[in-house]
């Protein structure tokens, strides 16, 4: 998972690229960087920790130029550090570029391999990077009757190329010397939107980047959609028109991973949270008896208030976050996650004490947060705990970049509904079903991706 933002024709590009990731973080708290170009040279700057602590004042005043892009990375078990930080700049046969990608490839490793026997030399770990190797190595391809603008023909064909022999998921932005270009994958993933103020473009992952520095939200790229952006404007092109792949928009982006903020998929992450909890109201109505409503902060928070309006039943804040814990907790082993939610999040003793409480939160993983607060809320004195999930059990892993580990991992694939009320020590368990998801999403069932819910995937190297 990451989040990416660019900027065209922006004074103080770096700045603004700063600014936005600085909306983006929740998407990645691994690595941050950014790439500017003057038009002649281009200006990177890449490190491990968050944006703030990253990215230095010297760092955005050797940033120069009036356009970036920008990356923030999520840390996914297997390749940790700042080896894999982006923007990868690249000197290519096709001329030197920045790039940012925010999703997984399903073939990258068939890729990696094919070209590697070609004799390409791989600099990195992840993913992204075939990217530029495709585009270095490709002999261009356009669409039959595609009518490229003048100006794109000596760059797109080679992208368009690339674009073609990867499989999977990416919003990916490209930074060259006098244009940035944008690219959503046929499936649509994950979100990428532009945004304008005046004659700036901004191209984010959630349209919260764009609040912060000050822009207008335009539109989301639509799933296929690569866009050129120069001094003459903007110029959209499709090139796989004609590819059979369905929109599959990732549903955890609305239950987890966006910000409760930010429009994407073409509505708001608030309103789909709060139908998520009044379709859980609806769906667990006189199976049980409580006097409050607590989430589990902060991605209970929207599904609690729509599980409380529908319901009836009292919200209360029975769990307050600690926002200063520090980075070294935020690391994907078992033992520092136990610990993590201990550090995080604290009962409040009078709101608990001597009450039955239903506490709501977005998804259930491995079972750890929810086991360690039924555990909090006993000793601070609740009678009784049940445990709401607003969203379906995860049972499949995720290919195309949120970090839902391997089946064996996921306890909903270890034990039945009674196994993980049992091992989280709730006195009750229910979780929102497929149907009542998909209910609390505008569109139609096939257009998202649910596949770690359902093993339903969209591509079928994912399977
Ligand atoms: P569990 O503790 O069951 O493994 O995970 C569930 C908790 O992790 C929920 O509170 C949910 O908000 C959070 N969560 C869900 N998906 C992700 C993810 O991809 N990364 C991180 N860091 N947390 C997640
Ligand atoms: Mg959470």
């Amino acid at each position: 998972m990451c989040g990416i933002f660019g900027a065209f024709n922006v004074d103080r590009a770096a700045l603004h690229a700063y600014w936005g990731l600085y909306a983006l973080q929740h998407r990645g708290q691994e690595s941050a960087g950014i790439c500017t170009t003057d038009g002649k040279e281009f200006f990177v700057v890449k490190k491990q920790g968050l944006v703030l602590e990253a990215i230095k004042r010297e760092d955005l005043e050797r940033l120069k130029g009036r356009a970036a892009v920008a990356h923030v990375r999520y840390s996914t078990a297997g390749d940790a550090g700042g080896a894999n930080a982006q923007p990868i700049l690249a000197e290519t046969s096709k001329g030197t570029f920045a790039l940012v990608h925010n999703g997984n490839l399903v073939n990258y490793k068939v890729l990696r391999k094919e070209l590697t026997e070609e004799g390409v030399k791989f600099s990195y770990t992840s993913d992204s990077e075939v990217f530029v190797h495709l585009i270095d190595r490709s002999e261009g391809w356009v669409p039959e009757g595609m009518q490229l603008h003048p100006r794109d023909k000596d760059f797109l064909p080679y992208l368009f190329d690339a674009l073609r022999t990867v499989e999977g998921a990416y919003s990916i932005l490209l930074l060259l010397k006098d244009r940035l270009i944008a690219a959503r994958d046929p499936h649509g993933f994950r979100p990428l939107q532009i945004g304008r103020s005046g004659e700036s473009w901004f191209f984010a992952s959630e349209s919260v980047a764009f609040d912060i520095v000050g822009a207008e939200f335009k539109r989301e790229l639509k799933p296929g959609e690569v866009v050129v952006v120069d001094g003459e404007g903007l110029r959209s092109y499709f090139p796989f028109r004609n590819s059979s792949a369905r929109r599959a928009a990732c549903i955890f982006e609305y239950i987890y991973f966006a910000r409760p903020d930010s429009y994407i998929f073409g509505d708001w992450v608030y309103e789909v949270r709060k139908r998520l909890g009044r379709e859980l109201a609806r769906e667990v109505a006189g199976r049980f008896e409580v006097d409050a409503v607590v989430p589990v902060p902060d991605s209970g928070i929207v599904p609690a208030i729509g599980f409380s309006q529908e319901s009836g039943v009292p919200l209360e804040l029975g769990l307050i976050r600690n926002h200063y814990v520090g980075r070294s907790f935020i690391e994907p082993t078992q033992e520092l996650r136990d610990l993590k939610v201990l550090m995080k999040l604290s009962p409040v003793k009078p709101v608990l004490r001597g009450k039955r409480i239903a506490i709501i939160d977005d998804s259930l993983v491995r079972g750890t947060t929810s086991r360690r607060i039924v555990k909090m809320l006993k000793r601070a004195g609740a009678e009784k705990v049940f445990v709401l999930i607003a969203s379906p059990p995860v049972r499949y892993p995720c290919f195309y970049g949120i970090d839902i580990p391997t089946k064996e991992e996921l306890i909903a694939n270890r034990l039945d509904l009674e196994g993980i009320r049992d091992h989280i020590g709730a006195d009750g368990l229910y979780y929102l079903s497929v149907e009542g998801m998909l209910r609390a999403v505008k569109g139609k069932r096939e257009e998202y991706c649910t596949a770690c819910f359902t093993g339903d995937y969209p591509t079928p190297a994912g399977g």
